[in-house]
């Protein structure tokens, strides 16, 4: 196995200038080993080679919280402290597991509608034995008008689950006030920033920064999208479930309560 896992240290360094410690590749490594066992029993992914696993899982998950990767190399830092981060629509895990490794201080929910994934991901975090993970099968709708979870995180992620405003009526009811998410897109196009900035303030949010990266081994461009929670979200978000995907939030569309509404 060591011989396959390939050592990146210098592009970890010259990308997030941050770079593993030894138990953190050795965590990595274990968890390529895990995600390949699950993977021949549920469809989690079809990025199975180390180079892939490595850029597009491994890094690509951690490069969204580069800030943060720089506060915990500085071990006196007065920014470790110990979030509440959700993964919404996790799929294999990503990217919130890579991030409960790194991060052991924080405490890292992972939740994904499909109950079979969750199990998957169950027996990986167990053959790792990660004890700062929690998983839950449930929809993002359900999950943000749970007094437990809604307005309960400090940082949400999303990567590849939907349209941007979908991911934003996902995140924001389940982040509190100060808190942040960041949506994992690959394009970013000037029409979805309009069209989220206008439609951010209805759930308590306001346009963060846009973090452009590239790929360290194919090139690939990707954007992380900051959203700052500075406001409560109205009991009415998140819809009903599937209304947030079928019926995105769009600029001066406004939702007749007779269509999907909580209150209806
Ligand atoms: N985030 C992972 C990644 O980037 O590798 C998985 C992405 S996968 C394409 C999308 C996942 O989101 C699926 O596992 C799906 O079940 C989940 N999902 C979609 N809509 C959801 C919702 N409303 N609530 C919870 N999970 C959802």
């Amino acid at each position: 196995m060591a011989d396959l896992w390939p050592n990146y240290d210098n592009l970890w360094q010259s990308t997030l200038h941050w770079r593993p410690n030894q138990p953190q590749e050795t965590a990595f490594a274990q968890l390529y080993q895990a995600l390949l066992v699950a993977n021949q029993q549920v469809n989690l992914t079809r990025l199975t080679t180390p180079d892939d696993f490595w850029e597009k899982h491994l890094w690509d998950s951690l490069q969204g919280v580069a800030p943060w990767l720089v506060t915990a190399a500085d071990e006196a830092g007065p920014l470790k402290a110990p979030l509440k981060v959700i993964d919404i629509g996790t799929g294999g895990g990503f990217p919130g597991l890579p991030l409960a490794l790194v991060f052991p201080h924080w405490r890292v929910t992972l939740i994904d509608g499909t109950r079979k994934k969750i199990a998957a991901i169950e027996a990986m975090v167990q053959s790792l034995g990660t004890a700062n993970v929690e998983l839950l099968a449930d929809r993002a709708e359900h999950l943000g008008h749970q007094l437990n979870h809604r307005e309960a995180y400090d940082l949400a992620l999303i990567r590849a689950v939907g349209g941007v405003n979908t991911c934003a009526e996902y995140a924001l009811p389940l982040l509190k006030r100060g808190g942040q998410a960041i949506l994992y897109r690959g394009q970013w196009t000037p029409d979805e920033e309009a069209s989220l900035t206008a439609i951010l303030p209805r759930l308590g949010g306001k346009l963060g920064i846009v973090r452009t990266m590239t790929t360290p081994l194919s090139g690939g461009v990707r954007h992380n999208v900051e959203i700052l929670k500075v406001a409560p979200t109205p009991d009415t978000y998140p819809r009903l479930p599937g209304m947030p995907a079928k019926q995105p939030l769009e600029h001066r569309h406004r939702m007749p309560r007779s269509q999907g509404s909580w209150a209806d």
